[in-house]
């Protein structure tokens, strides 16, 4: 096994805007299991690493936007146990000056001093990742490789997410979770106890969500999507929520990324302050990581002079 078993630890959090609520919230930290492969995406590659190896693959290649968490996290996973890596990135534009393109952006930045391969497709080619014809263009291209797919979801990422709650979490009543593509709120699921609920907050638009996870789920009734948190979308963010990200770390000592669990912890307080929960209740939140995508945010931000994230 590449990637060792690993368990985050628990901070209860205090901060102003939920103070004397009569609830308690939580947050586990998977941001803290590795400094380059953080949150969710350790969760996820661990199996697929395992099932690269038993392939005896030697090359990953995924796929993933230019600011792509789990790009980077396979990046600096293939560095460390000398996989080539290939990074299937969307946006063909990107390519035309690959130097100011690098310097633009830190995620890309990292990948490529992690030696992976970037290879930018159009928005058209992109949504056709995941046909037939467009895995065996890949292949005539690049060769043998394990296939990852976008955001690292499938059934080996389930069972690296199952691994994120353990028997000394049963004690919560509710599992908070940022949702992207849902393998990871899935995982979660799975390893609920009878008591327990998930409420997912999906970080973009649109309805598809509900039926990406009753794919990978066994039960069906101890869980829920708030879609009023996404902010506009995937990646966008208001001043309102960067103020947010900055007083909750201010306050509480732990950052926040923009565009999935600072989305989530907005909402979880807001619901909290709304009297949402029942009295009492214990609410954990799962802090997924994304860090590494702040830098790349701000100089977004920078860029269009609006306030940064601290
Ligand atoms: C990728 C990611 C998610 C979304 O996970 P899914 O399994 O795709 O739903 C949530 N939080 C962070 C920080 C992520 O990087």
């Amino acid at each position: 096994m590449f990637l060792e078993n690993k368990n985050s630890r628990i901070q209860q959090i205090h901060f102003s805007e939920i103070e004397n609520r009569d609830v308690s919230l939580f947050i586990k930290r998977e941001d803290e299991l590795h400094p380059f492969i953080s949150g969710n995406k350790y969760r996820k590659l661990k199996y697929n690493l395992a099932e690269a190896a038993k392939q005896q693959k030697s090359t990953l290649l995924t796929f993933g936007g230019a600011y792509s968490n789990h790009i980077a996290a396979t990046a600096a996973v293939g560095f460390a146990y000398n996989l080539k890596t290939i990074g299937i990135i969307r946006g063909d534009e990107l390519a035309i000056n690959l130097i100011k393109t690098l310097q633009n952006n830190p995620t890309l930045k990292f990948a490529s001093e992690h030696n992976m391969k970037l290879d930018f497709v159009s928005r058209a080619a992109y949504r056709d990742k995941t046909s037939p014809e467009f895995i065996a263009k890949l292949q005539e291209k690049f060769g043998d490789f394990y296939l990852v797919p976008e955001g690292g979801t499938n059934n080996f990422a389930l069972k690296g997410c199952q691994e994120i709650l353990t028997e000394e979490d049963a004690k919560y009543a509710i599992i908070c979770c940022a949702v992207g593509t849902g393998g990871t709120i899935s995982g979660i699921i799975n390893s609920l106890n009878n008591q327990q609920k998930a409420i997912g907050f999906p970080a973009l638009k649109g309805d598809f969500l509900q039926n990406e996870i009753k794919k990978y789920i066994l039960k069906s009734d101890n869980w829920s999507l708030n879609i009023d948190y996404h902010f506009g979308g995937y990646a966008k963010v208001s001043e309102e929520l960067i103020i947010f990200i900055n007083k909750f770390k201010s306050e509480t000592k732990i950052p926040l990324d923009p565009v999935y669990t600072g989305k989530m912890m907005f909402g979880i307080v807001d619901l909290i302050k709304n009297d949402y929960f029942e009295k009492g209740t214990k609410i954990l939140a799962i802090h997924t990581g994304g860090l590494q995508g702040i830098e790349g945010m701000n100089l977004l931000l920078k860029k269009k002079n609006l306030a940064q994230i601290a």
